[in-house]
């Protein structure tokens, strides 16, 4: 039976992108390419919160369960999902027990109007082969939506892409998307590392995708109409989504209308971070 290291298994509410406000389950799963130190630093700056509370933990053994690590306001707003220092606070779950799991916390104890969220960390770095043995569990049947919330830097494995492709095939009501959350400069990563529209397009022969940038500033919104136009030429046809950085409330506050206006001016679509005012972005929300 396939395993996969779990940061997180919740219930809640979508807060972002196409599903916003639509009852999920969010399996956040371990690990990730990128580290996204620049969010919500000075250009070229790089954000030592979760590097500190690393160090912290590891001369002190200061934090037993993954829902007491600090939230940080700068850099990657999920680190404990990737940062080696954390991994033991993430378990191997079988297949068996993340089903047993989801049917505890959806109100009624199997799928019906939920949608299923795989997120990370980068969800599609380590665990694609684990995934159908997952998806084809007895108490997964219900399950209709599923959204992969990537980066949008991993090649889909040709055995999952084939998966997918069957698990929609035919039925109008299962549907599978990719949110990709592709990172611009402000995050820290390289460009060339990050902006991979071959990558992207592949999504779109599997179900519906569409790209989701953090923006606060107008350069990253040149930044983004730069990756849009390349992703474009590469014939991506989802749609653009624009978000406001800001994993805490202050910072949040500090640009969401900002960003809404740009998203009006160009015509994108404004995604908000409803976890963010509704529950404050803790930990399994
Ligand atoms: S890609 Fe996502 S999970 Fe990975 S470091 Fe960046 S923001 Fe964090």
């Amino acid at each position: 039976m396939s395993k996969i290291k779990i940061a997180e298994l919740f219930y809640s509410i979508q807060g972002e992108g196409r599903y916003m406000g639509v009852p999920s389950v969010f399996l956040r799963t371990f690990g990730c390419n990128f580290k996204c130190a620049g969010f919500g630093m000075p250009r070229g700056e790089t954000s030592h919160e979760a590097t500190d509370i690393a160090a912290t933990h590891t001369m002190i053994k200061a934090f037993e369960k993954y829902e007491q690590l600090p939230l940080v306001s700068t850099g990657c707003d999920s680190y404990a999902s990737w940062h080696p220092d954390f991994k033991e606070l993430s378990p191997m779950l079988t297949s068996e027990a993340i089903a047993d799991r989801i049917a505890e916390i959806i109100p009624f104890g199997e799928w019906r109007d939920e949608h299923l969220v795989i997120t990370g960390g980068e969800p599609l770095l380590g665990w694609q082969r684990a995934y159908p043995d997952l998806l084809s569990h007895p108490k997964m049947t219900g399950l209709k939506e599923i959204t992969f919330e990537t980066n949008g830097t991993q090649k889909l494995d040709p055995k999952f892409k084939e998966y997918l492709t069957d698990w929609s095939f035919g039925s109008d009501e299962r549907e599978i998307t990719f949110s990709v959350s592709a990172k611009l400069p402000c995050s820290g990563e390289k460009w060339e590392e990050a902006i991979l529209p071959e990558v992207v397009c592949e999504y779109e022969q599997v179900g519906t995708a569409y790209l989701k940038f953090v923006i606060a500033t107008e350069e990253d919104l040149k930044d983004a109409e730069r990756a849009v136009e390349e992703f474009r030429d590469w014939g991506f046809k989802g749609h653009v989504y624009i978000m406001p950085v800001g994993g805490v409330e202050q910072v949040y506050a500090l640009n969401n209308r900002s960003v809404a206006d740009m998203a009006m001016r160009k015509g994108w679509r404004y995604s908000d971070r409803l976890q963010v005012p509704l529950f404050k972005n803790e930990w399994g929300t």
